[in-house]
């Protein structure tokens, strides 16, 4: 099995190459999946996410976000803790056991669905789930935690005119700015989508990171405006028996 195509989902397998950079992951929802759900992947169980938790604070990792504490070589291993669209179940879920491990995690949001539904979903028949409401954003700060834009609608950036990708972009930083009272300095591409205009923008619209979908850790030759991110999933069987297989225990 080729590294680049794998999913995080236990630290063991990854140790090695996390030591060469620092690893964001790239959560979505947390808790039980839903009957009906399309999107299967998307969803981390509350036990693997706890367990996820203690094995980095066991094997001596310390949380951060993008950026300086991040790529700057410094010793002592480090892991960013990102969560798209900021989903209620993230709040409800992970808040409680990210304040046990004392680590701090990175929220993409979307403003213009702040305490809505994860509408871009319902249109490609995703069953519905709702988003974080200003209090809980709130709530959330006031922890230690980060925000950053995942655009003003969920948008695919390189689909839209510069005029309207710009607007994405920089209305969504500005929005979130002015509701919440802190610096929005991270932007999340949805889908992953990017190329070269939409980096443009991003780093015009005075973000410091961007963070892609594209597989593997960051040292301080990544481009901070394409970190790369490992997806965190609900183990499927193959997963399951290939940890056993790493573990020896299959
Ligand atoms: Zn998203």
């Amino acid at each position: 099995m080729r590294l680049s195509a794998r999913p995080y989902y236990t630290l063991k397998p990854f140790l090695e190459l996390f030591r060469t950079g620092v690893p964001i992951l790239m959560y979505h929802k947390i808790g039980p999946r839903p009957r009906g759900v399309r999107m299967k992947g998307l969803y981390v169980d509350l036990p693997s996410f706890i367990r996820q938790l203690g094995e980095f604070r066991e094997a001596g990792f310390a949380s951060c976000t993008p950026g300086e504490s991040c790529a700057d070589g410094s010793p002592g291993l480090r892991v960013v803790l990102t969560f798209d669209d900021g989903f209620a179940s993230v709040f409800e879920n992970a808040f409680e056991p990210l304040a046990r491990h004392n680590f701090h995690a990175l929220l993409f949001l979307v403003p213009n669905l702040i305490g809505k539904l994860n509408e871009w979903d319902l249109r490609d028949g995703e069953a519905p789930e709702p988003l974080m409401d200003v209090g809980q954003i709130r709530q959330w700060l006031r922890a230690g935690h980060s925000i950053g834009s995942h655009t003003l609608s969920h948008a695919r950036v390189t689909r839209l005119s510069a005029r309207d990708a710009r607007e994405e972009i920089v209305a969504s930083k500005k929005k979130l700015e002015d509701t919440f009272g802190v610096a929005v300095e991270h932007f999340c591409y949805p889908y992953g989508d990017w190329n070269d205009v939409a980096r443009d923008l991003v780093m015009e619209a005075g973000y410091r990171t961007a963070c892609t979908t594209l597989f593997g850790v960051n040292t301080p030759a990544t481009p901070p405006f394409v970190l790369r991110r490992l997806a965190v999933r609900y183990p499927t069987r193959s997963l399951r028996s290939l940890k056993a297989r790493l573990l020896g225990t299959g």
